[in-house]
């Protein structure tokens, strides 16, 4: 039997478990599809791809397409499959054998689950009672110790919570020769986003994916926009031709729909209030969000029962009560408004 390297052995993977019902509102996917016209002529366009050459290895027309939506030069651009293979490329390239990965408990299990795939320590730090990141305990962190990637997670997962700027500002300012990661994978759901913080000289990477406002989790696609510099680091990592044609056309022609994507993320976050706003109503603990999803606590009930109940009902929402710091929490995305009352039946039903 071949032998699986001894760190990995006693891990087990990230998975939501996935459970055929009706209600799907565990992995914080979008509740519609892109535009019809996107895929009337997503569908022209592969017709002329020529399948026995391989793809255009810088990406370019894709990567020119984000670098004007955010005004950074091309060289700033770096695509991949999924945010998770930037993430994935991060490490990589600054993780590693004699290198840590700090990440900000509760949050986004895959920046740990990564870390170690790459052989990165992790170190982990809790969040404080608002559950943002403890500032002092991060510099405290950062100014001892081995080179670090810091993950910060902003709106994070799954707490909801955008990172002050302040805070962002402070750990940059402290950085040094350690790595900052903004995590920005639901920023168009918030009202802050902190690209600004990326400059020439700042050891900044913020990473950015199409699966939630733009609807196409199905497409993998991600990025990362940091200073030319960190940008070649990464493209040391990854692999040749590693974004096929299909993907490279297919984000080029989402960034023709903007506006109607932007539209439907303001549909989600009103829905999102709404529904926070009628949990309220139901007496439900639940935390203002600035994502595309909302933590609750199911208080004196137990978190397993109260999502086998939904379940029965046909609604899969995320337990997220067995994860570090969030006893009793379910996970629940905003989906479409049916969707949504169909959460809110069930949960009442459950509730009674
Ligand atoms: N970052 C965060 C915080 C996420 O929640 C997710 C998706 N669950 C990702 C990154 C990865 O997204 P994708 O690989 O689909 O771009």
């Amino acid at each position: 039997m071949a032998r699986i390297r001894d760190d990995l052995r006693a891990l087990s993977g990230y998975h939501s478990p996935q459970v055929d019902v009706r209600v799907r509102l565990n992995t914080n996917e979008a509740p519609f599809a892109p535009p019809p016209t996107f895929s009337s002529s997503l569908a022209e366009r592969l017709g002329a791809v020529e399948w026995n050459r391989y793809p255009d290895r810088a990406a370019s027309a894709l990567r020119s397409r984000l670098a004007e939506l955010h005004s950074v030069p091309t060289e700033w651009v770096l695509v991949a499959n999924g945010s998770n293979e930037v993430l994935q490329s991060i490490l990589l390239a600054f993780g590693g054998n004699g290198r840590r990965a700090v990440v900000f408990e509760p949050g986004y299990q895959m920046h740990a689950q990564i870390a170690r795939n790459t052989g990165t320590r992790v170190e982990t730090i809790e969040r404080n009672d608002e559950m943002l990141i403890d500032i002092d305990a991060a510099r405290a962190s950062l100014s001892a110790g081995e080179p670090a990637v810091v993950f910060v997670t902003s709106p994070n997962n799954p707490t909801g919570r955008s990172e002050p700027r302040d805070t962002v500002r402070a750990l940059i300012e402290q950085a040094g020769e350690h790595l900052i990661v903004i995590d920005e994978a639901y920023v168009q759901f918030s009202d802050t986003d902190l690209l600004d913080l990326l400059s020439e000289d700042a050891p900044v990477i913020v990473t950015r994916t199409f699966s939630k406002t733009w609807g196409m989790a199905g497409l993998r696609l991600g990025y990362a926009i940091a200073s030319a510099e960190l940008i070649g680091a990464l493209e040391l990592v990854t692999l040749p031709y590693h974004v096929d044609s299909a993907k490279q056309i297919a984000g080029e022609l989402a960034l023709d729909f903007v506006a109607e994507m932007d539209a439907r993320v303001n549909e989600t976050v009103a829905e999102r209030e709404r529904l926070r706003a009628r949990l309220i109503e139901l007496g439900v603990d639940v935390g203002p969000s600035d994502a595309n999803f909302l933590l609750i606590d199911t208080g004196s009930r137990s978190a397993g029962q109260v999502w086998e109940g939904l379940v029965e009902r046909g609604v899969l929402v995320r337990d997220c009560s067995g994860w570090p710091g969030l006893a009793g929490r379910l996970r629940v995305t905003v989906g479409s408004p049916p969707e949504n009352d169909a959460f809110l039946t069930a949960l009442e039903e459950v509730l009674r």
